[in-house]
């Protein structure tokens, strides 16, 4: 990582451009009109429809039939916030220069007509919008904040499967998910088990085929993940572990069982839930990117490798975090409390604390949380009922093993550790927990702090 902060500007910018009108691109408007900032506010947003909640797409596909709008919920008109607001088109190219950032914009399949499209150009012919356009020798720069989000993948070769991301995605497999359907779910991730519930509530004949030998394995880890499976059965839901797939043709999924034998199976709808990539390739490797392909990008969301001018924020990240180290995005409460930071930084003022890194999800009947890093070394201290109610805390234990340090902790239905878990792991804090009070369910989580270490978070 660069030393960023030798770069930072020393006056706000002058006017900035958002690239991406999902919710980190709108709270991202909504922090600079809260904070202060008065000049130019230019949104880029490659879909055609103002910013909508995602979670609902897959929790609630059959309870919410609409988009879900981020207005509705209070989060702010971006039309009322920002100057001047693109739906429907695409940034297709940045260049930094030295007094700021020139992006090229196209549009992206806006209706004709609409009177968000296209204001200064013609259908297909670029739109230059540079991120200082009446920027005059001296004066502040102005500043581009990328929050371009992440698109789900679909590897070669998988033909038929369809994806749920967008508004548009979830009407689709709405209308495809008929009672009976023989419904096969590729990945039991979030999304996966998600969808996996909702299909068979709705009466359809569910398989969710995985690769790794257990569900949520990459996202919890082996052990946490196996308390998941027994969710499936009682959910109506067939689930295949340690089973790739090796194709998918319109009608059926190719697969490997666990034998090493190939497998067909007979399928009318095709979910891929297999995982997002950063949706970063536009930038033509303008920036260095991390291994999953995202900006790398410090708390205040100054991207690596590039001027102090270009931030990112949200899903198209992985945030280095001091004591914590390398935290991946790809969840809404990155999307929701980062800006307020990266904003605070970009105007030159004091930001809130760094949120840990939190992760909710519901499915299969379940209300779950991750909050805070897994490591696969970490040891498990459980809270609860195994068969009902409980947590677990991902501990690094001291040699006594009477003590240890909390990494993380994930909830199963019980919602009341969740925000002492937020607060204990905040700012890349690492407490020390008296292990025996921390796995008596009775005892409240901040009751078993031994030292709230905050030595190892950011100074
Ligand atoms: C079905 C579903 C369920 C989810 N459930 C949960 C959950 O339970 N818990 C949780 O923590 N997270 C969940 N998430 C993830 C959460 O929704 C995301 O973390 C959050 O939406 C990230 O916001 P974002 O603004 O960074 O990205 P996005 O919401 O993806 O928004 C990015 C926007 O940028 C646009 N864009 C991309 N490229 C360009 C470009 N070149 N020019 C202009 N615009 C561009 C995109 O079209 C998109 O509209 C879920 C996601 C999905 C899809």
């Amino acid at each position: 990582m660069p030393d960023l902060a030798a770069s930072a500007p020393t006056e706000p910018p002058a006017s900035i451009v958002v690239v991406g009108a999902g919710l980190a691109g709108l709270r991202t408007v909504a922090e600079l009109r809260a904070q202060g900032f008065v000049g130019s506010i230019t949104v880029v947003g490659a879909e055609t429809v103002p910013p909508y909640d995602r979670p609902p797409l897959s929790k609630e596909l059959f309870a919410k039939t609409e988009p879900v709008w981020l207005s509705g919920e209070g989060f702010g008109e971006l039309t009322d916030l920002a100057d001047r607001v693109l739906l429907g088109h695409r940034a297709s190219a940045l260049h930094a220069v030295d007094d700021g950032v020139t992006l090229t914009v196209t549009p992206a399949g806006a209706p004709a007509g609409s009177p968000d499209a296209a204001p200064d150009a013609a259908p297909g012919e670029p739109l230059s919008a540079d991120a200082a356009p009446d920027a005059a020798p001296g004066e502040a720069p102005g500043a581009v904040v990328l929050a371009t989000g992440a698109a789900p993948v679909v590897p070669a070769g998988w033909d038929g499967a369809t994806v749920l991301h967008t508004a548009d995605d979830a009407a689709r497999l709405r209308a495809a998910l008929s009672p009976g359907a023989r419904v096969v779910v590729i990945g039991a991730g979030w999304i996966g088990a998600e969808v996996a519930g909702q299909a068979a509530a709705r009466g359809c004949d569910v398989t969710v085929v995985e690769a790794a030998p257990t569900p949520l394995y990459r996202q919890l880890g082996a052990t946490l993940g196996e308390r998941t499976r027994p969710w499936y059965a009682a959910a109506g839901v067939t689930l295949r572990t340690s089973c790739p797939v090796t194709a998918v043709r319109p009608g059926e999924v190719h697969l490997t069982r666990r034998d090493g034998a190939a497998e067909r199976l007979a399928a009318d709808v095709v979910l891929a839930a297999v995982g997002v990539r950063p949706v970063t390739g536009w930038l033509g490797g303008a920036f260095p990117l991390t291994p999953r392909g995202a900006l790398r990008v410090d708390p205040v969301g100054r991207v690596a490798g590039a001027p102090a001018s270009v931030r990112a924020v949200g899903d198209c990240v992985d945030m280095e975090v001091p004591g914590v180290g390398l935290v991946p995005g790809g969840h809404w409460d990155a999307a929701l409390t980062h800006p307020a930071a990266l904003v605070a930084d970009l105007l030159g003022q004091a930001g809130p604390p760094l949120a840990a890194p939190y992760v909710f999800s519901t499915q299969l009947g379940h209300d779950l949380a991750l909050v805070g890093m897994p490591d696969d070394d970490a040891s498990l201290v459980l809270r609860g009922d195994p068969g009902g109610a409980w947590t677990a805390l991902l501990v690094e234990p001291a040699k006594d093993g009477a003590t240890g340090v909390l990494l993380a902790g994930f909830t199963v239905d019980r919602p009341r550790d969740v925000g002492p878990l937020r607060k204990l792991l905040a700012d890349g804090a690492r407490p020390v927990l008296d292990l025996t009070r921390a796995a008596d369910p009775a005892v409240q989580l901040r009751r078993a702090v031994l030292t709230a270490d905050r030595a190892a978070g950011p100074a």
